[in-house]
């Protein structure tokens, strides 16, 4: 039976919130979406090694497709039950929600992440959002929820035959420029390209009578098991060298570098590069990139990492920055 209700908010109505005042950041729905299908799927993985799943897991890469007017993010993670849908996806709970959106008005991610909107940031491009689930629990009913960015939703019972979840996007007419292999390509690549579970886009591509034509393989667009958190006992210098060279393509070789693994007063790993500094512009063209947890979250450390730290080059990931971080967000 379908039901249907209100997205719990406290506020008036969070969507002309993410629409009118998030306009700036739009491109991290793809971001907060994928992540959230590598969390669905790390949490199965979990749950298989600790006994609480006994199926098949299967592959368990994540698809990312688009059409001429979807876009869709497939995962074969735990899924959701309608009582989960309820609870993670209706019930947006949340106080104090108009004093803060007053003062962050110009900093979508920080409204974003203070919400723990990660999923609501699909309706600052989409005009209709559907969840396609089925949670991993035997028996479970495979659902559809539905809302058109107001805050009426619709939760009915579907048909799927695999465990996991498909979100499907209905681009709004504004934001039909996501709709492009490239655009989404780039965005995968700067977001996405670190993240610990294999993601699909579109397939791989040969040569082949004069032109480019798809082969049956997935073409994968992310490294699981970047530089930085495989052992440094692992790692050989070329290996040093040639992440160096990844993340800042035709650079000098780096003078030295550290890998480092902090665990307090907070988790921290990366690596980072002492340049060979021939001119002031290679300072300032090779960014620092801050991560968390293999998600890209910004190449704009200022205030964020110490003054002097900001010569170096590299990565450094921990589970402790906010996906939400920006300058305003840290100085409040
Ligand atoms: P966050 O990821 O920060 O918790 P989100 O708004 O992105 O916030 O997601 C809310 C919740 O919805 C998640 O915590 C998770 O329980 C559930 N969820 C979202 N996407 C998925 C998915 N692909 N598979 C399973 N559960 C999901």
């Amino acid at each position: 039976m379908a039901k249907q209700g209100n997205i719990g908010v406290t506020s008036e109505n969070i969507f002309p919130i993410i629409k009118k005042f998030l306009y700036s950041d739009h491109e991290i729905f793809l971001r907060e979406l994928v992540s959230n299908a590598v969390d669905a799927t790390q949490k199965l993985k979990t749950l298989a090694s600790v006994g609480e799943f006994k199926g098949e897991l299967g592959d368990l890469t994540v698809h990312v497709s688009f059409d001429s007017d979807t876009i869709k993010i497939s995962d074969r993670g735990i899924g959701m039950t309608a009582e989960e849908i309820d609870k993670y996806i209706n019930q947006i709970a949340f106080s104090g929600a108009e004093e803060f959106v007053e003062k962050y008005k110009n900093d979508a991610a920080a409204i974003i992440g203070h919400f723990g909107l990660g999923f609501y940031s699909s309706f600052m491009v989409s005009k209709k959002v559907e969840i396609v689930t089925k949670s991993y629990k035997e028996g479970a009913v495979p659902m559809k929820w539905s809302c058109d960015g107001t805050p009426e939703y619709t939760l009915e019972e579907t048909e799927k035959e695999d465990r996991g979840t498909d979100i499907i996007l209905y681009i709004d007419d504004e934001n039909k420029d996501f709709l492009n292999k490239d655009k989404i390509s780039s965005l995968l690549t700067k977001y996405c390209r670190y993240l610990p579970v294999p993601i699909a886009f579109g397939k791989k591509q040969e040569w082949k009578d004069g032109k480019y034509v798809d082969t049956d393989e997935d073409n994968i667009i992310n490294d699981i098991q970047p530089a930085w958190v495989r052992k440094p006992t692992d790692m050989t210098d070329e290996d040093y060298k040639k992440f160096y060279q990844e993340l800042y393509p035709m650079s000098n070789e780096p003078l030295f570098w550290i890998h480092l693994n902090v665990d307090y007063p907070f988790h921290l790993t990366g690596i980072l590069y002492f340049p060979r500094i021939k001119s002031n512009i290679d300072l300032h063209r090779n960014k620092i990139q801050l991560y968390s947890n293999q998600v890209f979250v910004t190449d704009s450390v200022e205030g964020i990492v110490p003054e002097f730290l900001t010569l170096l080059h590299g990565v450094l990931d921990s589970p402790d920055i906010p996906l939400n971080v920006s300058r305003s967000y840290l100085q409040s």
